[in-house]
């Protein structure tokens, strides 16, 4: 193995290629969001107000919220909107599937070149020869579960306006107020439901690109000894993935199995190249550290990353760097390295 500059190059195009991609989703989705709510705002905004100022004793009942149908048909406008915006979110990161998957293998490919003496490099096995079947495989994995996920989530905001909605509320003498915070509290489930979109929609898509990756892995599995976890040591990284960087894997696991939005790269692990029938010395691993990152940090910066407690116990020496990331299972998702609680 030899780790190269132009691994490290290659690796930070991975890291740059995908903060592209989610950072661009995300401005579309969060656009598109205002741009729903300016429309559909002001009709709820008229419909509570119209309530809250007709509730003579000073008390809005549940029945009367149900009764309005001028509220009801916000609501209902609502819900259909969000399930377009949800649809759309979705869509667009399915569109994409196709690029993404493509641009994670091509890399993958040359990340292994690069760690390998020139003689080798014609070995490594080209990623456009990569049966469309297994790409294909991968498209409608990703899809089937960005749509499964993504699915119930405008039926589950909705039921959540129209439960905190239909509360008994005092409206006490200042009704324009009680409304004004109605609409906020339904402004932010609307909301809730753009940051579950599009979380799903990034994470699914960035399992995608590691699968990918990890095909491309497979057809190189006789130059290879692994992979290795990485995470790009820039601005405020996550401890968790700080702690992951440099982990090696062997080539059938999947991952790296980041956190939600994780967006820590697999990069492909040569064999020796003495083992692979080189007699040529091999060069020293150029693989940044992230002991190395997190020492350069400053200590505000360094507290970013671990909180306040965190960093006390880290600087008394009973929270070392390997024990900032633990394995978390859940149902319904795969397992995940996420950050640790820090001790006490
Ligand atoms: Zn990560």
């Amino acid at each position: 193995m030899a780790w190269t500059n132009a691994t490290s190059s290659l690796a930070a195009q991975i890291e740059s290629y995908l903060a592209t991609i989610v950072d661009g989703h995300e401005r579309a989705a969060t656009a598109a969001w205002v741009r729903a709510w300016d429309t559909i705002g002001p009709d709820l905004e008229l419909a509570v107000n119209e309530l809250v100022l007709q509730a003579a004793d000073g008390r809005l009942r549940r029945a009367d919220v149900i009764r309005s149908a001028r509220l009801q048909a916000a609501l209902e406008q609502i819900h259909q909107t969000l399930d377009g915006l949800i649809d759309g979110t979705a869509s667009d990161i399915i569109d994409q599937l196709a690029d993404i998957v493509d641009h994670a293998g091509s890399l993958q490919e040359r990340i292994i070149a690069s760690q390998l003496p020139a003689a080798a490099r014609q070995e490594v096995a080209a990623w456009s020869r990569t049966d469309p079947r297994q790409l294909a495989a991968i498209v409608d994995r990703t899809a089937e579960q960005i749509t499964k996920l993504t699915y119930p989530l405008a039926d589950e905001a909705a039921a959540t306006m129209r439960r905190e909605l239909v509360r008994g509320i005092a409206v006490g003498d200042n009704p324009r107020a009680v409304a004004a915070r109605m609409v906020r509290n339904t402004e932010v489930t609307f909301n809730g439901g753009l940051h579950r979109a599009t979380v799903i929609a990034r994470t699914e898509m960035l399992d995608a690109h590691r699968r990918a990756a990890q095909l491309a892995d497979d057809a190189n599995a006789d130059l290879l000894t692994g992979w290795t976890w990485t995470c790009a040591l820039v601005g405020n990284v996550c401890r968790a993935c700080l702690s992951m960087h440099g982990r090696e894997f062997p080539l059938d696991q999947s991952g790296p199995e980041g956190h939600p939005s994780c967006r820590c790269a697999r990069v492909a692990k040569t064999k020796s190249w003495r083992d692979l029938g080189f007699d040529i010395d091999e060069p020293d691993s150029l693989m940044p550290s992230a002991v190395d990152y997190f020492d350069g940090l400053s200590k505000t910066e360094q507290v970013d990353v671990l909180g306040q407690r965190g960093w006390t116990a880290w600087n008394e020496g009973r929270y070392p760097m390997d024990q900032w990331a633990s394995k978390r299972t859940a149902d319904g998702w795969r397992d995940s390295w996420v950050p640790s609680p820090a001790p006490a």
